[in-house]
Order: C-alpha cells, then structure tokens, then sequence
C-alpha cells in the first residue's frame, strides 16, 4: 500500500511550497487571496524571538501586505461557517436518531485514519468540509465572482495551516468545482515564517493590520478551533442556542479544554441529554472508534484532532521539541482571543448572516451542501496507516 501523511508531524518528508507560493504572487493578473488557520497566529510569532502564545495576529496580518497578497482573510471566517452548517448537521441527525455519534471533520490526518480503518463507518463523520476548504470554496464561487467580479480561473487561494496533512487534503480532487480545487496551495507557518524572513520584513516592528472583509470578519468561536475540544464546544454553543431557542449565558464548555487525550461532559439541551466527547491523537481516536464500532459508544457527538492538543501542536507550526507547556500557552493564546471578542457565538457573525442572505440561502440547504459538503471514500485497501507517532508519547507523558 501507499504511505500517506495520516502522521501530521511532519515527520515524513514534508513538500515545499514556498517556491509556488511565490510564482503565484509574481503573476501579476491573477489575483492571489490568502487565509490563515486559527493556531498560525498564536505560535508565529516564536519564530520571531516572542513567547509561545503572543497573540501575533495584527503584525501578522501586516507581514502578509508586505509580502504581496491582496487580499488578506481569515480561515476564522470558515470556521464560523462550518459550525452553521455542522451544528444544522448534528440538529438533523439528533431528530432522526441516525447516524450517531457525528464525528468531527476538519483534520485531514484524522478523515484519512477513518478512511483507512474503518471504512465502515463513514457514514459517522460530518458531510462538512474543513474550514480551509469552505473558505476556498467560498473565495472561488462568492467572492471572486460575486465581489470582485473575478473569474475563479484568474485567482489563486492560498492557506496558511499548522499543519502538513493540509496540503494533501488542499490536493484532494473532490475539494474543489470542475477542475477548479477549492485550496491551490497549502503552506505551513513554518514556511510563512521562512517567506517573512526572505522578504526581510521585520515581524515584530510592523504596525498591525486588520483582516480585510468579508472574507476575514469572525467571533471568538472560531478561534478556538485551534485547540483540542474547540470545535466541539463551538458546536454546543451554536446547537444550544438553536436547539432551545434560548441564551446561553456561559459560553465556556471548560469540561471540554485542556490537554487530556479523551475529554467528555454531558450537556442538557433543552431536556435532552447530549454526550460529547474531545479526543486528540491518533491512539485515542482507535479507542473510541472501537467503542463506537462495537455499538456501545454513547457519545452524540466526538471530535477528533490528530495532533495531541489539537492544531497549537500541529506538524507545521514551530518545533515544540515535545515541550508541551509550549503548547499549552499557544492554546491559551486562542482562548483568550476567544474570551476578549464581543461575539462569541458563530450565529451572530454578521459577514456570515451576510452570506446566507446574500448567496447561500439556508444552512444545510441546496447551495451550502454543493459548496460546503464533502463525501468519503473507502481506502482500507490504499493507506498503510501509521497508527500513532512519537508525539502522542510525549503529550501523553506531560
Ligand atoms: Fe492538522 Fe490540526 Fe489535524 Fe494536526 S490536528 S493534523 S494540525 S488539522
């Protein structure tokens, strides 16, 4: 069988990127987007002399002008839009009684693991593509044409990820319309950190920057996407508050942070019980799985990462050198953005309510699931899977 970067490392021999990267902004008549992964502006910053952590996002986003892009987004922004559409997913499923437990789906090491293991169960994972690749989705089939009047063919996307399984998935010909891949190229913040230095633009002394709109406008929950047991508790803010058609006061689902491998809470919506559960690596994604297969899982809703930590740890951010206090301050990097944004919840993103109105209609609805959905395939016959890398190891022991 083929080896396929199921570990998410970056312990196997990682691609680059920064060559295209750069062609792609020397072609002047394409107009190149940009979008930046939650756990990216947490940790760049490290490869600058900053502590774990520092919250880089405005220099950031000012490195990334100085660089060339001309349009400077947030993949934030999709992630608010994946948990609409994840949350309405669940809601559904919830109603029906089927295909339960949903299983998160915006870590391509993780969707890879289930492809190649259990094959049997791909009715399990949500239908939604990763935030990286509705935001390219949303560049390519809203913005170019809609915006800025710009034809998809004439506009690259780039990513900026923490992580090396993203350019595999950025390469997965089912991502994208016609010929045309939702995600061109995927580079990791290591990489960003290189072209930054190779453009000699001094990070630490820019001015900061805001993200241009509307491709950039997000809330508190997406941020946290970045770090194990986020999304999960996004997803419970968003399906609390549709569910019971009610505030929910305290957003903070604190039974679902932290470093543990396996996290789990039972939250009562609107007198149903729902069991959650946050996993993060590989090993313990086996564990549930089991239960799940074997029929005596009673989780509603599982998240899996595949880096222990979630993303913060992910194989393309800055070596952490299994120092998980590193990883630790990056996670709570993102959990005080979270906490210091006025909207918290992705319902009340307005650039998203926006997109609705404007272009998709309803969450779940017709155009969402042509743009925003995805299907899995069986490669139990394809990957030989690595199970667990040394990482799990270290994160387990800290
Ligand atoms: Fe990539 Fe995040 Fe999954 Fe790690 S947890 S493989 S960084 S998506």
């Amino acid at each position: 069988g083929q080896c396929i970067s199921v570990c998410p490392t970056g312990a196997l021999t990682e691609v680059n990127n920064i060559p295209k990267v750069w062609d792609a902004l020397n072609q002047t008549e394409k107009t190149v987007v940009v979008q930046v992964a939650p756990a990216v502006r947490v940790a760049i910053g490290e490869e600058f002399g900053l502590e774990p952590g520092a919250i880089s996002t405005g220099k950031m986003v000012a490195a990334l002008r100085a660089i060339g892009f001309k349009y400077v987004f947030d993949t934030n922004f999709a992630a608010d839009l994946t948990i609409l559409e994840e949350a309405s997913e669940f809601i559904h499923r919830l109603k029906e009684g089927k295909n339960l437990p949903i299983l998160t789906s915006c870590c391509p090491a993780w969707i890879n693991f289930i492809e190649g293991n259990y094959p049997d169960l791909l009715n399990l994972p949500s239908s939604c593509k990763s935030p990286q690749e509705m935001f390219g989705s949303i560049a390519k089939n809203y913005f170019g044409p809609k915006v800025i009047n710009t034809d998809p063919k004439d506009m690259y996307v780039i990513s900026i990820m923490p992580c090396v399984a993203k350019k595999y998935e950025a390469s997965r010909s089912e991502l994208g319309q016609g010929d045309s891949l939702d995600v061109d190229i995927s580079i990791t913040t290591r990489e960003l950190a290189k072209m930054i230095k190779e453009a000699g633009i001094d990070l630490v002394n820019l001015e900061e920057e805001s993200f241009d709109s509307p491709l950039g406008d997000s809330t508190g929950a997406a941020d946290i996407f970045g770090a194990t047991g986020g999304v999960l508790e996004a997803a419970l803010r968003t399906a609390y508050e549709w569910v019971t058609d009610s505030e929910l006061e305290n957003v903070e689902f604190t039974q679902v942070r932290g470093m543990e491998g396996i996290k789990e809470a039972s939250i009562d919506i609107a007198g149903t019980i729902v069991n959650v559960c946050a996993t993060s690596s590989l090993g313990n994604a086996r564990k549930i799985m089991d239960e799940v297969k074997a029929g005596n899982s009673k989780y509603h809703i599982v998240e899996v990462m595949a880096c222990p930590g979630g993303c913060v740890a992910g194989g393309g951010q800055p070596y952490h050198h299994g120092d998980y206090d590193i990883v630790k301050k990056r996670a709570a990097g993102l959990y005080n953005i979270d906490s210091s944004k006025q909207l918290r919840k992705s319902h009340k993103n307005p650039a998203i309510l926006a997109l609705y109105k404007e272009f998709l209609g309803e969450p779940y609805g017709e155009t969402a699931h042509k743009l925003l959905h995805t299907h899995y395939f069986d490669k139990s016959n394809v990957y030989d899977v690595v199970e667990e890398c040394s990482c799990s190891k270290e994160a387990e022991a800290s």
